[in-house]
């Protein structure tokens, strides 16, 4: 356990803020310990994987643990299904590469999102037409209250878009330590709708996983800024999902803004679009911004402070609802 400790390396944003106290918890009964040893500090908790979905505004007073619970494990396995049990500390990347290695479909889309297995049912991790509720089968996680660690079904979670039952009545209640999976044995069901996977791969009969996995990373490395060369958190709003009307009343204005229907009737709008036609796409000042090739994405040139970050993101969003009447919502975990 450190004191004080920096946390820069264990945030994407690559932003300097100190941990009041820093743990790394490799086990369930390690994380029981620290549980109860937190508790008599009277100071908060906040757990972190890989830290890629926060913004850090201050100095964090409060218990830091850093989730690092290993493992994965084959639980039951058919001639059409496997199910696993992961450990939450495995790094989301190597899970799926793992997975495709051997054969398992149903992660290949979710290629190249950083950060942990235990933070994937947190905002309900997606990309390219896949959500993490596709696969899960179900979550273990410690009750800070009970000290048990308690059985969820996937269903219990109420999964939505980047959101769940962590996210809302779960909040701060519970740690996730297991995650479990029911992944898809050959012939797998590729999901290639997206525009550039199609592009990637067009009428491709004998594309598999593999090569679905590879699409998206060679996409996600051509248009997303690498954390590791600038700071960022991915995207940083949602992508809001507006009335049809409202939909219908912007096309009459900007024909071609684009528009996704979704299955309540709403139209899902991309962020993207709105923050780049509001005209922040580059938007550079000192050493914080918006991305200069995906304009969901806030970055840190280098020395940013996260609260000039989370002042930048308020404006957007204020601007963004007087030019379209649309308002954002932040996707980033704001500490
Ligand atoms: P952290 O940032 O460490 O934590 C995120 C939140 O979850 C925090 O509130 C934390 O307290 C909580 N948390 C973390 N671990 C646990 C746990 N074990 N139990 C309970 N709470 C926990 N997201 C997508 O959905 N799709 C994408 O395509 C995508 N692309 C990205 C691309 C880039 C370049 C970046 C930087 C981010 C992207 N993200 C994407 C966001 C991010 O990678 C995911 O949200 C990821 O799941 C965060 O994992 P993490 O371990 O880094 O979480
Ligand atoms: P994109 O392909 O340029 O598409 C722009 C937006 O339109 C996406 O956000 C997507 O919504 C929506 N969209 C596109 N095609 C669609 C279709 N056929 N059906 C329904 N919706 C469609 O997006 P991008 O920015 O390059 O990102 C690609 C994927 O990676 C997206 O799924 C995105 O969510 C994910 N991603 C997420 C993060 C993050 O941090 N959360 C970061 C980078 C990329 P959805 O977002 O709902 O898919």
């Amino acid at each position: 356990m450190l004191e004080n400790a920096p946390l820069r390396a264990y945030n994407t944003f690559g932003l300097e803020a100190n941990a009041r106290f820093l743990t790394e918890i490799s086990d369930e009964t390690a994380l029981h310990a620290w549980a109860q040893w937190s508790q008599t500090t009277g100071l908060p908790r906040l757990v972190l994987g890989g830290g890629s979905n926060i913004l850090l505004t201050r100095d964090v007073e409060a218990c830091v643990g850093l989730i690092r619970i290993a493992g994965i494990a084959v639980m039951d396995e058919t001639d059409t299904h496997v199910s696993l049990r992961v450990g939450a500390g495995e790094n989301w990347h190597n899970f799926v590469m793992h997975c495709i290695s051997m054969g398992w479909g149903g992660v290949e889309n979710l290629s190249l999102i950083p950060g942990t297995v235990g933070a994937a049912p947190i905002q309900n991790i997606g990309a390219y037409g896949v959500e993490l509720k596709d696969v899960c089968a179900g979550v273990e996680a410690y009750e800070y209250e009970t000290g048990e660690i308690v059985h969820f079904t996937a269903s219990e979670l109420h999964f939505g878009y980047r959101d769940s039952f962590f996210k809302r009545e779960g909040k701060d209640r519970f740690v996730v330590t297991r995650v479990l999976f029911r992944l898809n044995k050959p012939p797998h069901a590729l999901h290639t709708a997206y525009g550039d996977i199609q592009a990637l791969l067009p009428n491709d009969k004998a594309a598999d996983i593999e090569a679905v996995s590879r699409a998206v990373i060679q996409i996600r490395q051509s248009k997303l800024p690498d954390p590791a060369v600038i700071g960022n958190s991915g995207s940083f709003f949602k992508n809001p999902v507006i009335p049809a009307a409202l939909h219908a009343g912007l096309k009459a204005n900007w024909p071609e803004i684009p528009g996704y229907p979704d299955a309540a009737g709403g139209v899902k709008v991309p962020a993207a679009w709105l923050i780049e036609r509001a005209g922040w796409k580059g938007y550079r000042e000192g050493n914080f911004g918006v991305h200069d090739r995906q304009a969901l994405v806030l970055v840190n040139h280098g020395g940013a402070s996260g609260s000039d970050i989370a002042a930048l993101s308020l404006r957007i969003i204020a601007d963004v609802k007087a030019k379209f009447g649309v308002e954002l919502e932040r996707e980033v975990n704001v500490w």
